[in-house]
């Protein structure tokens, strides 16, 4: 049973006047990585509570979401989103907490298209059926739908919301229907929860024309109970999946690229296997994240964040803000993947849902 514990947000002092000037080069941090992808958490709320993410003995009617006013406002968000293209970023993921359920997203996705980066957003996909086309409008690029489980009790235990496969097919649909194919769909898998359905999802999705990927569970934020024993490595969903649908490995897309993905060998299309915890894909690692409140993380396992809200709201021009955003990635150091032991696993990072996934 997960601890009741309060999400810690500490914050890291962001480089003060001192810190040197963004003198207009690349950027690269200690370890020679470049800023390109950045994820933005535009709400903290969920409308499920997958077990290992949002689990509802911590999450629960008493837990205490950030305030309205707490949170970045669609403004603050595209002028920090800008001065991060400025900056070299070429990708940005709208994600939370549940992202549509922020209200009038698709205004929010108007207001970042012109910056001309990848745009693309992360759901549960619980309402795309209703957002889809808008999204479309907007501008958005892509779209990954998270989708656990086809079994219908394994998938309604997971989420713990009781919420059914079918409406999420429907808004996969949907998605497809409003031209977002391939969509790319997440598969968090945990030992003896989901992993009997691993080959029936890759039975599934083969030959749609979507792309189905397995991410391994990971000890995001400190409230899921993650052991090491839970986790299904990503070669061993290669294996059975292998040994069903013969597989080949497939090249990168682009130098950085979260998944490693593998073709069926009978053309039937390709997966992805996200293993964060076997494989650990620090030194390629280019993301930053915003949190809902304006906080920057340069890693998904962080314990502290930069205040860039603060920033913003006390009034800083765009280069002082750009300063001190090149200043906390030229100072990044984080490869918490490959360090990652029971021990640090227990540490109180912050929650994926804050951070953003
Ligand atoms: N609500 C949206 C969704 O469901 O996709 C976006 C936010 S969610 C935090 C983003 C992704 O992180 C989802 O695919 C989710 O399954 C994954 N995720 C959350 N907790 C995880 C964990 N402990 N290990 C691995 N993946 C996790």
């Amino acid at each position: 049973m997960p601890q009741k514990v309060i999400s810690i947000r500490p914050q890291a002092r962001i480089p003060g006047p001192k810190a040197p000037r963004y003198d207009g080069t690349a950027l690269a941090d200690t370890r020679g990585r470049p800023m390109r992808d950045l994820r933005i958490s535009v709400t903290d709320r969920c409308n499920f509570r997958c077990t290992y993410c949002m689990p509802r003995e911590v999450f629960d009617a008493d837990y205490k979401f950030l305030p309205h006013e707490a949170i970045l406002s669609f403004e603050e968000i595209a002028r920090l989103a800008g001065i991060f293209v400025g900056l070299g970023v070429q990708k940005i993921r709208l994600t939370g907490g549940e992202p549509l359920l922020r209200r009038d997203l698709p205004r929010l996705v108007e207001m970042l298209a012109p910056l001309g980066a990848d745009l693309t957003l992360t759901t549960n996909g619980s309402t795309l059926v209703k957002h889809a086309a808008a999204l479309k409008e907007a501008g958005l690029n892509r779209i990954t739908v998270s989708l656990d489980s086809l079994d219908e009790a394994t998938f309604r235990a997971m989420n713990d919301a009781d919420f059914p496969v079918a409406k999420v097919l429907d808004g996969i649909g949907a998605a497809a229907n409003a031209g977002f194919t391939p969509v790319k769909i997440n598969m968090v898998v945990k030992r003896g929860v989901n992993d009997h359905q691993i080959v029936d999802a890759a039975r599934y999705w083969r030959d749609s024309g979507h792309i189905l990927r397995f991410i391994e569970f990971m000890d995001v934020g400190s409230t899921n109970g993650w052991r090491m024993d839970d986790v299904i490595p990503s070669a061993e969903v290669v294996r059975r999946i292998g040994e069903a649908f013969p597989l080949e490995p497939a090249e990168a897309n682009y130098a950085g690229e979260v998944a490693q993905r593998w073709r069926y060998r009978d053309g039937a299309g390709e997966i992805g296997v996200i293993s964060s915890v076997t494989q650990a894909f620090c030194r390629d690692c280019n993301r930053m994240r915003l949190s809902t409140e304006g906080s920057l993380y340069t890693c998904l396992f962080a314990q502290q964040g930069h205040d860039l809200k603060a920033l913003l709201r006390s009034g800083a021009a765009d280069d002082a803000i750009r300063d001190a955003i090149a200043a906390v990635w030229r100072l990044r150091d984080d490869r918490y993947s490959e360090i990652r032991t029971a021990d640090t696993a227990k540490l109180r990072k912050v929650e994926m849902s804050y951070i953003g996934g």
